[in-house]
């Protein structure tokens, strides 16, 4: 027991993804594919399934907690408005981006059309679901998409994990319903939804510690299904450095183009600010955690007013996550490409509706991303069982994203401070 502690659960999720490649060729090498069709691959399934299983409540919850965080709103006006606004700016920024490079360095295409096509037998069903969700897109009005996106029965939404975009509305509808109330009113439920919200964190928890397990079962069936295909690592790792220097590059360019056209705000006195937060988002994988962090270097080294970072970081850390974002809409069609799912331009579209929403729902916590990665994939028809390929090399690009996400925060927030002019001279508190 005490010796399972000295692991972090990234290193068992490493160690199950070395594993299971290991067990996949052996598998293929000893003729034990059924065996491990059988016997391993239903723990895989377990696996997304419990991911799928809390996806409901925790974007329901999380949503709903993050747009009445924001209950001041209407006391703080301008600002509440402006920082929102930026926020999904940014965001919706940070998608069509990943869908640009996605789109032009195409990481899954590696695949040969014969592994693509077992692939496709496979899944034959998710496939399927897929093309009948284009057949109404394509059938229907212009405004299909829209008019789907509205639920008329909350508990039919509820049982269908491919109509996620109607919970969402739903989970929108409800928290704009309970902000615009007085704060009395609601003083009760929103007490319940912090509470909910814990405990389906911690059921996040004690799901994602069955990862390593989940990431072995589900690899080595791949493997084996794939009768050890090489085709597979090279599409993962152009897929993976595609992911990190996308990232790297956001980082990098994207919000030191922010800063330069609205602050005023030096670019190495900015990132010499938050370097230390960026180290803490980067070794904790949770943009949640770095929050203290992000908070005093905003205010003390970048002298931005307690009023504008007290409100606009905290808020930041639930709703903004350009990174999580990005990686969503990359990882989601890169797993279309490696199924051979021909995504048309509408449905690449509704993938950024659906990413940017769901990055608003993701929680700042590690992988956080992954559940709402199941949710974008339903809702486009991808099998969830692609998230098997990207589950082992996750954690070093959730470091990446934590890092890049909280850099968004901060970024937001010195914009928004310099628009008020509250940026450079409040003393530190
Ligand atoms: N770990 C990320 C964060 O806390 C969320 C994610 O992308 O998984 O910002």
């Amino acid at each position: 027991m005490t010796n399972n502690r000295k692991y972090p659960l990234w290193a068992k999720i490493i160690l199950g993804m070395f594993l299971g490649i290991i067990w996949g060729l052996v598998a293929v090498k000893t003729g034990m594919e059924d065996f491990t069709e059988n016997w391993v691959k239903p723990w895989g399934t377990i696996f997304i399934k419990l991911l799928k299983l809390i996806a409901v409540p925790l974007i329901f919850v999380s949503l709903v907690k993050g747009i009445t965080s924001v209950t001041d709103i209407s006391k703080l006006g301008r600002i509440g408005i402006k920082t929102i606004g930026l926020y999904v700016f940014t965001t919706v920024v940070a998608v069509v981006i990943g869908l640009i490079f996605v789109n032009v360095f195409k990481p899954g295409n590696s695949f040969s059309q014969e592994s693509r096509n077992k692939f496709q037998q496979q899944y034959q069903q998710n496939i399927a679901e897929k093309e009948a969700l284009a057949e109404g897109v394509k059938s229907g009005s212009p405004l299909f998409f829209f008019e789907e996106m509205v639920p008329d029965n909350i508990m039919k939404a509820a049982g269908d994990n491919s109509k996620m975009l109607q919970i969402i509305f739903f989970s929108i509808l409800f928290a704009v319903a309970m902000i615009t109330l007085k704060v009395k009113q609601i003083e009760v439920v929103k007490s319940l939804f912090d509470g909910l919200n814990d405990i389906i964190l911690k059921i996040v928890d004690i799901v994602m510690m069955f990862a390593p397990v989940g990431v072995f079962a589900l690899l080595s069936a791949l493997i084996a299904e794939f009768s050890g295909d090489s085709d597979l690592f090279v599409a993962l790792g152009k897929y993976a450095a595609l992911t990190f220097f996308g990232i790297l590059f956001m980082i990098l360019t994207v919000y030191p183009i922010y800063l330069k056209l609205f602050t005023k705000v030096k670019i190495r006195k900015f990132y010499n600010a938050i370097f230390p937060a960026q180290m803490v988002a980067f070794s904790t994988s949770s943009s949640a955690a770095t929050l203290p962090v992000t908070l005093k270097q905003c205010k003390e080294k970048l002298k931005i007013s307690k009023s504008v970072a007290n409100f606009v970081l905290p808020v930041g850390v639930t709703i903004n996550m350009d990174a999580t974002a990005f990686y969503q809409v990359i990882s989601a069609v890169f797993i279309a490409q490696v199924f051979g799912l021909d995504l048309t331009i509408s449905q690449q579209l509704a993938i950024v509706l659906t990413t940017t929403l769901a990055s608003i729902g993701a929680p700042g916590v590690p992988g956080g991303a992954i559940i709402m990665l199941v949710i974008v994939l339903s809702s486009a028809g991808i099998p969830a069982e692609g998230l098997a390929l990207i589950m082992g090399i996750e954690r070093p690009l959730d470091m990446m994203r934590t890092a890049a996400n909280i850099t968004g925060d901060a970024t937001v927030a010195s914009i928004v401070a310099s628009s008020e002019n509250e940026i450079g001279s409040e003393e530190p508190e």
